[in-house]
């Protein structure tokens, strides 16, 4: 039986970012994940600045090394196109220069993006990592978890555990209690397709707000070497209730959609088109318990509006492994303790997750959409709010503010 203070569950961005920070905090760790590295994850592989961001919060050099890393695509804007079918470029930088800026938004194949923070773990002698190992069993005693495999063949007792194990965890459901809500909820997929025309020429995203997937949207997202990760994602309760079959729809609308249609005709789909499932942070929820902690999609953390989850998980993974130096110090695990940790993860990231989430509410309107999408092409302001509201919380609340509309409408 392996004992250490710490074990994390999932190798992910959420679990890997918990024990990077564990790690330059000095205190050493056991990670396990069911798979083995380099493996995918069905995502839409964008890289908001907030990943980098956090990633520089724990280590320098981490987010340098990122910077350099080669198998992904800088980004430098959104394109953004409306209901109406209206086109808004915006930069995530007024004026950027590509040759001098530092880019902030990336778009890179979790199968990369993954596998290049596990080999940031390697590199720690403290961090002991097991991958092809599925926890499935986990026992609480007086002193610890003990969590083991199926068979039981493998076995760790841990002080603290941190859950770190993505969407379908057993373990929020069954342990935390907490449960899928198909209003707090998405579906969503994605294919990997090889040339798409009418790309940005500096690699802009593309989310395009199709009536029929409002508040979810069409996403083309370029990669490096001519490819481009190709998804769409509609709210559970949406897909349940009109009964939509989301890979069907996604090849129907590549193929019938004359702007799609043309775009794609020489386009190869050149990976499965794969499924999975989005638990929003649309609500707060009780993330931890005695010696418990969940991180990322186990915590439910998903931006509702933007559907960005990689910098929630990184985020909430680097709260966590702050909260379990100080449990360790004070020897105390107790549910109260962790406590902390829901009010650390709600104090940075709870603000962002409530606006996202009224703003998810506001775009289910088509007309108000394709307004805004018409008045943005036209009113600075707005178009600045827009290219910041991706990264900038201050700037997405003016969007939630009824005088912000009443204030456009005036000067227009
Ligand atoms: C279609 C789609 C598109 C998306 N697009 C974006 C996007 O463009 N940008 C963005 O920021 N976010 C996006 N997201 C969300 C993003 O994918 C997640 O928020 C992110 O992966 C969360 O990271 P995580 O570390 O919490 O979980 P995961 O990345 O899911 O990692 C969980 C890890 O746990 C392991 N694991 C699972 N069960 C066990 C077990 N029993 N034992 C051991 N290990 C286990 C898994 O193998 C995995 O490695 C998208 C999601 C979907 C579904």
């Amino acid at each position: 039986m392996i004992t250490t203070s710490v074990c994390i569950i999932g190798a992910g961005p959420g679990g890997a970012t918990a024990a990077l920070q564990l790690d330059r905090l000095g205190i050493s760790c056991v990670v396990v994940d069911k798979a083995v590295f380099p493996r995918d994850k069905v995502c839409g592989d964008g890289l908001s600045g907030k990943v980098i961001t956090g990633l520089e919060k724990i280590d320098k050099g981490i987010a340098e090394r990122l910077r350099q890393f080669i198998e992904k695509e800088n980004s430098w804007g959104v394109t953004f196109v409306s209901p109406g079918r209206q086109r808004l470029d915006v930069p995530y930088k007024p004026n950027y220069n590509k040759t001098q800026d530092a880019p902030i938004g990336f778009v890179c194949k979790r199968i990369h993006f993954d596998n290049f923070l596990v080999d940031e773990l390697k590199r720690s002698p403290n961090i002991r990592l097991f991958e092809g190992v599925s926890i499935d069993k986990y026992t609480q005693e007086e002193d610890g978890y003990l969590l083991s495999d199926a068979k039981g063949t493998f076995t760790v007792k841990a002080d603290l555990i941190i859950i770190a194990n993505g969407a379908h965890s057993s373990f929020t459901r069954d342990v935390a209690g907490i449960r899928m809500e198909p209003k707090y909820y998405a579906a969503g997929i994605r294919a990997y397709y090889k040339g798409v025309k009418g790309m940005h020429a500096d690699s802009f995203i593309e989310l395009h707000f199709l009536k029929n997937l409002l508040p979810g949207y069409l996403w083309i997202f370029p990669l490096p070497n001519g490819e481009a990760n190709v998804g769409m994602d509609m709210l559970s309760d949406a897909v349940r209730d009109r009964k939509v079959n989301l890979k069907t729809l996604l090849t129907d609308t590549l193929k019938q959609d004359p702007i799609f249609a043309e775009r794609f005709r020489d386009a190869e789909m050149t990976s499965s088109l794969d499924g999975y499932g989005l638990p929003l942070g649309s609500r707060k929820r009780r993330l931890s318990g005695e010696r418990y902690m969940l991180v990322g999609d186990a915590a439910f953390l998903i931006d509702p509006f933007t559907g960005e989850g990689i910098g929630n998980a990184v985020y909430s993974g680097a709260i966590a492994a702050k909260q379990a130096a100080a449990c360790l110090e004070a020897g105390n695990f107790s549910g109260e303790a962790m406590m902390a940790y829901d009010e650390s993860v709600y104090r940075v990231l709870g603000p962002e997750l409530k606006l996202s989430h009224r703003l998810q509410q506001l775009v289910r309107y088509p007309r108000l959409f394709n307004w805004l999408m018409k008045m943005g092409m036209k009113n600075k302001q707005l178009k600045d709010v827009i290219s910041c509201m991706f990264y900038e919380v201050d700037l997405r609340k003016k969007l939630t503010r009824p005088s912000f509309y009443f204030k456009l409408l005036l000067n227009r």
